[in-house]
C-alpha cells in the first residue's frame, strides 16, 4: 500500500482487532444493516459494483468497520484513505487509477477534501472517468481516462458537512445512530471473548451502560477496566469491579467523561444555563468547534441534558440535575 492509503487518524489500532468482518457479525444498526444486505445482494446478482455509499454519524459508531464489511461482502478489494490526506487532485487521480475492477475506495472525513480534489471526484463517481489536464498554457489539453467500476464509501460525522453536489452523488446514504445498552452489551461481550478478558455479565453491562452509546468507547473502557482488575488481582470483572475502575477513569454514572462535565459545567456556571452560542463555548472551553459539535454534543443531546436552540445551547432540567445544581428560576420549566 502506498502512503496515501495510510489513514493517519487511528493511533488506536487496537480498533482493528475488534472489527467485525461480516454483516452478520455487525451488532446493532438494524435498519442500515438490513438495507445494505439488500443492496449488496442485488448488486452482486447483477454483477455490478455497489452504488456509492455515504456513512454518517458520530465517531466510533462503526463507519470504517462497515466500509470494510461492504468490500468483503461484495468480494472485492478495499482501499482506505481520508479527506485531509489527499492533498492534490493528482493524489486522488493516482488512487483512482490504481483501483481494480469493483474495488471499494473508502474516504474517511470526506467533508475535509479540498475543493479542487472534490472536483475530480464528481466525474469519477458519476461517469467512472477522470478528466486530467496535461501540459500548460496554449498546448494544454484535457484527456479523459476511463476508470474501473468502483464503489466509493465516504464517511463523515454529519451529512450536512458535505457540499450538495458531493452529497447528491451518493446513491446509498446510511445514517448510524448511538447504540442501545443491550447492543453495547453484545459489543462488550464479543470484545471480551476476543481479548480473552474474564468479564461477568453484570460487569459487561456496567461497561456497556457507561460507554456513551459508542462501540469504540466500549472497547476502550473494557481494556482499561481489565487493566485495573488485573492490577487489583481480581479474578473476574463483575459489576462492582467495573464500577470501581470506571470511577477511577472519571466516567460517571451516565458514562460522561471529564470533558462532557466540563462542557455542562461551563454552561451552568458561566452562562446561567444558556442560551450560549457555540463559538462562545468553544472559546471558553478552548476546544475546536468541530469537536464540540461532533464529539461532545450529540450524546448530551441524545440524553436530553442539553438542547440546541436557535439562540444557542441550553442546559435542560436533566443537565442541572446531573450536575447536582438547582437551575435559576426561569430555567426550571
Ligand atoms: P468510526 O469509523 O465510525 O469512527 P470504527 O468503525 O472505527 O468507527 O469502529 C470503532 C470500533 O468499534 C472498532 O473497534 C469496531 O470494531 C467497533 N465497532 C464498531 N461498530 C461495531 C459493531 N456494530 N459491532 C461490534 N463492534 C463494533
Amino acid at each position: 500500500p502506498d502512503r496515501l492509503s495510510t489513514p493517519e487518524r487511528r493511533s488506536e489500532d487496537a480498533d482493528a482487532a475488534l472489527r467485525p468482518k461480516t454483516l452478520g457479525e455487525f451488532i446493532g444498526q438494524k435498519g442500515a444493516r438490513e438495507n445494505l444486505r439488500v443492496f449488496i445482494d442485488a448488486a452482486k446478482g447483477r454483477e455490478e459494483a455497489l452504488d456509492h455509499v455515504l456513512l454518517f454519524g458520530p465517531p466510533g459508531l462503526g463507519k470504517t468497520t462497515l466500509a470494510g464489511i461492504v468490500a468483503r461482502e461484495m468480494g472485492v478489494g478495499f482501499r482506505a484513505t481520508s479527506g485531509p490526506v489527499i492533498a492534490k487532485s493528482g493524489d486522488l487521480a493516482a488512487l483512482l487509477t490504481n483501483l481494480e475492477e469493483g474495488d471499494v475506495l473508502f474516504i474517511d472525513e470526506i467533508h475535509r477534501l479540498n475543493p479542487a480534489v472534490e472536483e475530480v471526484l464528481y466525474p469519477a463517481m458519476e461517469d467512472r472517468a477522470l478528466d486530467i489536464m496535461i501540459g500548460e498554457g496554449p498546448s494544454a489539453r484535457s484527456v479523459r481516462i476511463d476508470l474501473p467500476q468502483f464503489t466509493l464509501v465516504g464517511a463523515t460525522t454529519r451529512q450536512g458537512l458535505l457540499t450538495t453536489p458531493l452529497r447528491d452523488r451518493f446513491g446509498i446514504p446510511v445514517r448510524l445512530n448511538f447504540y442501545t445498552e443491550d447492543e453495547l452489551l453484545q459489543v462488550v461481550t464479543r470484545a471480551a471473548a476476543l481479548l480473552d478478558a474474564p468479564v461477568a455479565e453484570d460487569g459487561a453491562r456496567e461497561i456497556a451502560r457507561r460507554s456513551r452509546g459508542t462501540p469504540r468507547i466500549a472497547g476502550r473502557l473494557l481494556r482499561r477496566v481489565r487493566d485495573f482488575a488485573q492490577s487489583d488481582g481480581e479474578a473476574s470483572i463483575d459489576r462492582k469491579c467495573a464500577d470501581k475502575a470506571l470511577k477511577r477513569l472519571e466516567i460517571d454514572e451516565l458514562g460522561l467523561d471529564a470533558m462532557d462535565r466540563r462542557y455542562l459545567t461551563m454552561i451552568a456556571d458561566h452562562f446561567g444555563g444558556g442560551p450560549v452560542g457555540i463559538e462562545t463555548l468553544a472559546a471558553g472551553l478552548s476546544e475546536p468547534r468541530d469537536t464540540i459539535e461532533d464529539v461532545i454534543e450529540p450524546y448530551l443531546i441524545q440524553l436530553g441534558l442539553i438542547a440546541r436552540t436557535a439562540r444557542g445551547r441550553v442546559l435542560g432540567g436533566k443537565g442541572w440535575k446531573h450536575l447536582g445544581l438547582t437551575p435559576p428560576r426561569q430555567a426550571q420549566d
